[in-house]
């Protein structure tokens, strides 16, 4: 018998180059920020980000296999930067931001799009569509002491070798300050958190035995494969 009821939660963890591992903490991802996206998705600007959630067991690490998700026939990449928290808070103003994060890494919000779709038609919340198991592949995070603070560069998608995403992180609506601050007024941001920042356009479905590389200049690429 352990200290619980039932079996405690293991700490889920991404490498960090060179220092010891990251502890995942809360996944928060941002719905809209990049304006092109928003064009291919027939969606009309939002005057602040939009946030959801994904639980950190939604992690696969980089070079493992995703699980084809049950529930969906229609699931779709989006390439993001990932970025890690070192300390947290509460109404951080935009230019403490920087001081406050831990490194980057490139994520991929995993989206089941037919569910997605259906949510937002009938007003739904989204979480079975965006926070179900293996839907946040992330590579490594790569520490701000190295990478210095992330604000432009490319970031691309390829599937079996062909391009699908790519943009420049500068072609965010919300920079990553402006991200962090205003999420910081709506929760108390902590240690270990982990932000997806949004994605380009270019996203679409994946099917079992795609491969996928996503790139963000500088940073330690994702190659997943759809199981
Ligand atoms: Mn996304």
């Amino acid at each position: 018998m352990g200290d619980y009821a039932v079996a405690e939660p293991k700490v889920i963890s991404l490498l960090s180059m060179s220092t010891r591992p990251f502890p995942v903490r809360r996944i928060y991802c941002v719905g809209f920020n990049y304006k092109d996206h928003l064009t291919e998705m027939g969606t009309t600007p939002t005057e602040k980000p939009v946030f959801f959630m994904k639980p950190p067991e939604a992690i696969v690490q980089n070079g493992d296999p995703m699980p084809y998700p049950p529930g969906t026939s229609d699931l779709q990449h989006e390439v993001e930067l990932v970025v890690a928290m070192n300390i947290g808070g509460k109404n951080i103003p935009p230019e403490k931001v920087n001081d406050m994060i831990f490194g980057y890494a490139v994520g991929l919000d995993m989206t089941r799009r037919d569910l997605q779709r259906e949510a937002k038609a009938k007003g739904q919340p989204w979480e079975m569509a965006k926070a179900f198991d293996h839907s946040a592949p992330c590579s490594s995070i790569s520490p701000e002491m190295y990478t210095g603070v992330v604000a432009k560069g490319k970031i691309t998608c390829k599937v079996n070798g062909q391009l699908r995403q790519s943009a420049d992180l500068s072609d965010m609506i919300w920079g990553v300050p402006e991200l962090v601050s205003y999420l910081s007024e709506l929760v108390e941001i902590v240690p270990g958190d982990l932000i997806f920042t949004g994605t380009p356009a270019g996203v679409g479905p994946v099917v079992k035995g795609d491969h996928i590389e996503a790139e963000i200049a500088g940073l330690e690429p994702l190659i997943i494969d759809i199981a």
